[in-house]
């Protein structure tokens, strides 16, 4: 009892003014808590959040569980540094801790740095200011007018208001209110600031379920009402209504008190989305993602923590948001990409949230028109309470979907269009009804080369071409941000005007269509266009309200929007996705492809989709035009069964770079060689990665493979434990269930 003895000894001595010593996650790559000492009469436990010396710098730390506590290792706090100061601000809950260190030892990532995306800048926790406000003391003006006389009346039952509140309130100028203030009719008090969003009220409205919603929403309320950690999938079509059911489990969560958490992969484009929340909820739910403010950041984590605010719609990092009482997590699209993040700490924030439910013992839903093969298998194993929604809500049908073979009906020379396509798209714009042409490519052309020498232009620092962009006249690298100016001449040899772009960006397929429709109207929609996020938003809502013919789009188009007047899509290159190696290629063009052929026909007009394939035997594009989902899900099963690969075996990359290509190299293969001989895994490669070099860093993979029950972590951590030292600028980083081969 090392820690009380000490205590009593700092009672009975008083000299020592630091008694007591806890460990302290700190934001650093460093597999374990450090220890710091308290400082007398500081009131600290597990969880709070504090801020500690670190070298020379401050850093923001959290208390963290002290496993040791009991086992009499003596730390003489004498020699230890202080925490500087404690944050006015709830501690992270058990609930929380048990989560970080949970994805710390799944992921293989440093607790402190899972830590930190829980936690913000020490600004978030000093209490925010008062807002100064006018109390309305009585009396009148010597002379009344219109406006002056509704000033009075809205504060004529004795309701405090900031100016700015007032003066909207009224109708009026603010300067009407000031001549009331001059006129000495008001004092001036304090109010607690504004919350960041109003409460969301889960009977606001009825509920808008029918038929199979009904049952769908029922079957999950009834599992919510017996408490504990549950897991639903909700699959179904889209349009069939599925966020109007998870609104009922949300409904639920609220009547009893708890926070909700909804997570969306592209939250910043997903004005509609917070819309809806509010005409069924009375008000807006609190939005995490990269785009807020600061300010509106540490609002949000505050309003959290706290518990005021009551439900966030968040992109993948929400999942660490430290909640006061979390009672469920939603996460649509559950199958998208975006849920997992590659960087520092890697992990895939849909199997986290299945995590951090497990834990607090409450229920998660998953829901995707599109579920994951592994969601899939979880739902037909039972381990999820499957939902389905067959049919599209209303009159609204599924487009009728039809393969173009590039085969037999080519584009023209020089173009990417198939005549079968454009007939479509005229047929559709003379209607007055939109079109929508898909590729995920940004740009203008994916590769540039000189037709005199045939020099192609790379990334200086990356293995990647660059890709033309013609809008602002550059070369961009689409790995590290790269950018130059198009050249006129070869830099290799030196020839004028004869550099050719070879294939198709978005900003080609414009020029190709400006050509064929020069009449239409055509808006061209990819992430890096200028404008931003702004602009996107006032783009998609043009496009929703009617004011564009054509829409050439990525798939920043494909997530979630609705647009009345679609009824055409079509898929520039089907094929696309299917090209590289990786073994999730054919779910995800599937996926991809569904989810973008079913932005048409929402609103009950005849729509249709086209896929340009050189392919159309595939078996994803059959499934696709057949509407067999099932059809699709069961081969892709059986395959990864036969194959062992997730969910019925496990993988982790072991990604080493280094400045040098033979240092990442030798130090793959000193990982290679120290790998443990375990039955049921096995570490495949080295090989050089597919991308060999990225921002100046030559890059070698390794991937482990298990069967589905082997002990991956512990693998993993023998491995590396064994392997050779990291040295100089060599750096080994680890992608447990990994999504990308690249
Ligand atoms: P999903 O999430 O499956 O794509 P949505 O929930 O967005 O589907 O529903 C598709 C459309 O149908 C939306 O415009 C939605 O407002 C409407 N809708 C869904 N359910 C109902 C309902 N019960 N009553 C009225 N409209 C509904
Ligand atoms: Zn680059």
């Amino acid at each position: 009892m090392a820690k009380d003895s000490s205590d009593l000894f700092g009672k009975l001595f008083k000299a020592p003014e630091m008694t007591r010593t806890v460990p302290v996650l700190v934001p650093l790559p460093v597999p374990e808590a450090y220890s710091y000492a308290v400082p007398e009469g500081m009131a600290v436990e597990p969880g709070s959040v504090v801020q500690v010396p670190l070298g020379p710098r401050h850093v923001i730390g959290v208390v963290w569980d002290d496993p040791d506590a009991d086992s009499g290792r003596p730390l003489d706090p004498k020699k230890l540094r202080p925490i500087t100061l404690v944050f006015d601000c709830p501690p992270l809950t058990g609930e929380m801790r048990r989560f970080i260190d949970w994805v710390a030892s799944y992921t293989l990532s440093p607790p402190g740095l899972v830590a930190r995306m829980a936690v913000r800048a020490p600004a978030a926790l000093d209490p925010e200011p008062m807002v100064e406000a006018l109390r309305f003391l009585g009396g009148a003006p010597d002379r009344m007018t219109p406006a002056r006389a509704r000033v009075l009346e809205r504060v004529a039952d004795g309701a405090v208001w900031t100016r700015i509140g007032l003066s909207h309130a009224a109708g009026v100028s603010m300067s009407v209110v000031d001549g009331l203030i001059r006129h000495g009719l008001f004092e001036t008090t304090f109010l607690p600031p504004p919350p960041v969003v109003a409460r969301p009220d889960p009977d606001y409205v009825a509920p808008r379920i029918e038929g199979p919603q009904k049952q769908a929403a029922s079957e999950i309320v009834e599992t919510m009402q017996e408490g504990g950690f549950s897991a639903a999938l909700i699959d179904g079509v889209t349009g069939s209504g599925k966020t109007e059911v998870y609104f009922e489990a949300i409904a639920q969560a609220l009547r009893t008190g708890k926070q909700v958490l909804i997570l969306l992969p592209e939250i910043a484009l997903t004005a509609s989305f917070l819309d809806r929340f509010q005409e069924r909820f009375g008000a807006k739910p609190a939005e995490w993602h990269s785009d807020l403010s600061p300010r509106m950041r540490e609002k949000v984590w505050r309003g959290v923590v706290t518990g005021e605010v009551r439900v966030v719609a968040g992109a993948r990092s929400a999942l660490f948001l430290p909640f006061e009482e979390l009672g469920l997590i939603v996460v649509d699209e559950e199958h998208d990409p975006a849920y997992k993040q590659e960087d520092r700490v890697f992990y895939n924030a849909r199997d986290m949230a299945v995590v951090r439910a497990r834990i607090g013992q409450f229920p998660v839903v998953l829901v995707s028109a599109t579920p994951s093969v592994e969601s899939q298998v979880n739902g037909q194993t039972g381990r999820y309470h499957m939902v389905h929604l067959p049919t599209r809500f209303g009159d609204a049908a599924m487009p009728d979907l039809h393969l173009v073979d590039m085969r037999r009906h080519p584009p023209e020379r020089g173009g990417f269009l198939s005549p079968v396509m454009l007939r479509a798209v005229k047929k559709t714009i003379e209607k007055g009804q939109q079109a929508l042409l898909f590729l995920n490519r940004r740009g203008y052309a994916p590769l540039t080369l000189c037709r005199v020498c045939g020099h192609r232009f790379q990334c200086p620092q990356c293995s990647s071409w660059l890709v033309e962009h013609r809008f602002k006249s550059q070369l961009q690298c689409h790995q590290c941000g790269h950018s130059e100016r198009t050249p006129e001449a070869c830099p290799e040899c030196g020839t004028l005007d004869h550099l050719v772009a070879c294939g198709p960006g978005v900003e080609r397929i414009a020029e190709e269509v400006e050509k064929h429709f020069p009449d239409a109207r055509t808006i061209v929609m990819s992430s890096d266009l200028l404008g931003g996020m702004k602009r996107m938003r006032i783009e998609l809502e043009a496009i929703a309200n009617g004011e564009a013919d054509i829409v050439i789009g990525t798939q920043l188009v494909a997530k979630g929007h609705n647009f009345p007047l679609m009824t055409l899509v079509g898929i520039i290159d089907a094929d696309l996705g299917l090209a590289n190696g990786d073994p999730r290629a054919a779910e995800r063009t599937f996926q991809l492809l569904s989810q973008v052929t079913g932005r048409a026909g929402r609103t009950g007009l005849k729509s249709h989709g086209l896929l340009q394939t050189y392919q159309p035997q595939h078996p994803v594009m059959q499934a696709i035009v057949s509407g067999d989902a099932y059809a699709f899900y069961e081969r892709e099963i059986n395959e990864r069964e036969k194959a062992v690969l997730p969910p019925f075996g496990r993988l982790a990359s072991i990604i080493v770079s280094a400045d040098s290509r033979a240092d990442a190299e030798t130090h793959a293969r000193g990982l290679r060689a120290a790998a443990p001989h375990v039955a049921g895994i096995a570490v495949l490669g080295p090989a050089e990665a597919p991308l060999a070099l990225v921002r100046g860093r030559h890059r070698f993979r390794l991937l482990v493979h298990g069967k589905r029950n082997s002990d991956m972590q512990s693998y993993l951590r023998t491995l590396l434990g064994s392997g050779p030292k990291v040295r100089g600028t060599v750096q080994v980083q680890l992608d447990v269930d990994p999504q990308s081969f690249l």
